[in-house]
């Protein structure tokens, strides 16, 4: 559900989304920046005109899109190469090794509801395999195994 404030998954520009999908990197400071940003409403708005800070996109360094990332849980040692836990640390751990799962868009405070309702809602299901189906050999299987009770039942009825 969007937030008071957030725009519906219907009015996003879904062309230039999935060219951010697609790419083979770390997605999520792209998708912030084009986010909305901070907004008037968020805790970290500062009533003081000269820190207004209502429609910043920077980068929080809250580090969620790093506790998100499957290949840096995977590989921790990654994380040598900074101390910073922000989306451009992200990308020099990951760069094109990211598997497109898009945790850490989704982990994104800066990132409006909007994107994540699109990617949740319509790109995640089309990458998620549907369950195996029966197949014809679940249905041997089946039949060897009726084919065996029968049998047991027809000694017993023999006797
Ligand atoms: S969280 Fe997923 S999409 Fe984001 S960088 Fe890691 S692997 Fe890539
Ligand atoms: S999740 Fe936090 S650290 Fe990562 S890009 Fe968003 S604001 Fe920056």
């Amino acid at each position: 559900m969007p937030t008071t404030r957030d725009d519906s998954k219907d009015n996003i520009n879904k062309e230039v989304a999935d060219i951010l999908l697609k790419t083979k990197e770390p997605p999520v400071a792209r998708f912030r920046l084009l986010s909305k940003g901070m907004e008037p409403y968020h805790r970290l708005y500062i009533r003081d005109a000269e820190f207004d800070v209502v429609g910043d996109k920077a980068c929080l360094a809250c580090g969620n899109c790093i506790d998100s990332c499957p290949v840096l849980r995977r590989d921790p040692k990654r994380f040598e190469q900074t101390e910073q836990r922000t989306s451009f640390a992200l990308e020099s751990c990951v760069g094109e090794d990211c598997e497109q799962c898009y945790s850490c868009v989704l982990a994104c405070p800066q990132v409006d509801t909007a994107y994540k309702d699109y990617i949740v809602d319509e790109v995640i299901p089309e990458t998620i395999q549907p369950a195996p189906r029966i197949t014809s050999l679940d249905n041997y299987f089946m039949a060897l195994i009726a084919l065996i009770i029968g049998m047991v039942i027809g000694v017993f009825l023999a006797r």
